[in-house]
């Protein structure tokens, strides 16, 4: 069974295992203090999941925004990255406590993972991360997650939980994300417009889907926006996963939604394998090659990258990093592992690979990104 309709992500059948993601606005009040009765709320609808036999993650925010209240941050503790820091490191002590109360009262234990962005770039981390979390869910825990915000600095982070949210979907091989938001979905222009209208379906995340986003938090309290979101429908597409934007305010959020099929729902592309996937979620690349039409031809029909087809070269990157394949019209193709540094690159660009070996003087690669380390995005 796969996922058709919003409330598909509610039957065991079709997604037998749901990250739901929790925004910063929805967890923790204006005043500051955590909104205990609606998260009690949305605990005994998770509950109820569980006891129907859905694998629950969460991707619980609000560590910064109720630590701030608590040091008497400015600016919800936002205001500078130390700030956000020292707000988290008080703020997901009190996150924890609170998930871990409210499950406890449907007999279900919390499992706290706090994640940095490199945890789940780096392949032997990410295999981790998988392996723990097939583990607590088996032994029948809610894991609950969060950024590690303490340790993760401006450049190694996130930043907003919605991308987080689909790659720890991704590592834990998920079949959809649930993002609660304070809006019920994209909107085909700014929501607060005469005339907006919320898009129901969304089947591949176009230049023109991502024209209809309008940018940041419209609360001020989390860092999310439709602009993360729409990321995450990417990392959540390329993996194969659905991904749908509801609105988290009412009591019951999630019957509210499904019930009336209120959101927007993005469909998955068909599951690639495990390993294409973390690399088609991988957020950082490290440079970039442009290729001519040729190259772009032989890619989509599945051929590995030959340098004989490459233009130019971008970015200072090693032997094994992530890079870019762009096309002629400056569109990102493909992303995949490269075989060379960004100086070999350079020099065996455009040369045909019997050329190769006197150029590098040793043996060459049998391409410059091979098939089988390459995702057409
Ligand atoms: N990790 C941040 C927190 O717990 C939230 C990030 C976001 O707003 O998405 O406060």
């Amino acid at each position: 069974m796969t996922i058709h309709k919003l409330a598909d992500l509610a039957d065991s059948a079709a997604c037998p295992r749901l990250v739901v993601k929790v925004g910063s606005a929805l967890l923790v009040g204006r005043d500051g203090e955590p909104r205990r009765a609606w998260l009690a709320a949305l605990v005994a609808e998770i509950a109820a999941m569980r006891a129907r036999g859905q694998e629950v993650i969460v991707v619980s925010s609000g560590a910064i925004a109720l630590g701030a209240r608590r040091l008497g941050l400015a600016k919800g503790g936002r205001g500078s990255l130390a700030d956000a820091q020292a707000a988290a490191a008080v703020g997901q002590i009190a996150l924890a406590g609170l998930w871990a109360d409210l499950f406890r009262q449907h007999d279900l234990t919390a499992a706290q993972v706090l994640l940095t962005l490199e945890d789940l770039e780096d392949r032997r981390r990410y295999l981790n991360v998988t392996a723990t979390l097939g583990t607590l869910l088996a032994a029948g825990a809610v894991p609950v997650i969060n950024e590690n915000d303490t340790v993760a600095t401006q450049e190694i982070r996130f930043g907003d939980n919605d991308r987080l949210a689909a790659r720890v979907g991704q590592a834990a091989a998920a079949s959809g994300v649930l993002l609660l938001s304070d809006i019920d979905g994209l909107y085909d222009r700014d929501p607060r417009q005469d005339g907006a209208v919320r898009i129901p379906v969304v089947r591949g995340v176009t230049a023109e889907i991502h024209a209809m986003a309008t940018g940041g938090s419209s609360s001020g309290l989390g860092s999310g926006g439709m602009t993360s979101k729409l990321q995450a429908a990417e990392i959540a597409e390329l993996a194969g996963m659905a991904l749908a934007i509801i609105d988290g305010q009412p009591d019951a959020p999630l019957a509210t939604a499904f019930g009336a099929e209120r959101g927007t729902l993005f469909l998955p592309r068909g599951r690639k394998r495990a390993r294409k996937a973390w690399l088609g979620g991988k957020m950082r690349l490290r440079g970039a090659v442009h290729v001519d039409a040729g190259a772009a031809q032989a890619l989509a029909r599945g051929s590995s990258l030959l340098a004989a087809g490459v233009r130019a070269v971008e970015g200072a990157f090693q032997r094994g990093d992530a890079i870019a394949v762009v096309g002629a019209d400056g569109r990102t193709l493909a992303r995949g592992l490269s075989e060379y540094d960004a100086g070999e690159c350079a020099r065996l660009m455009g040369r045909h690979s019997r050329e190769h070996e006197d150029i590098l003087g040793y043996a060459p690669r049998s391409a410059l990104i091979h098939r089988d380390q390459l995702v057409l995005v």
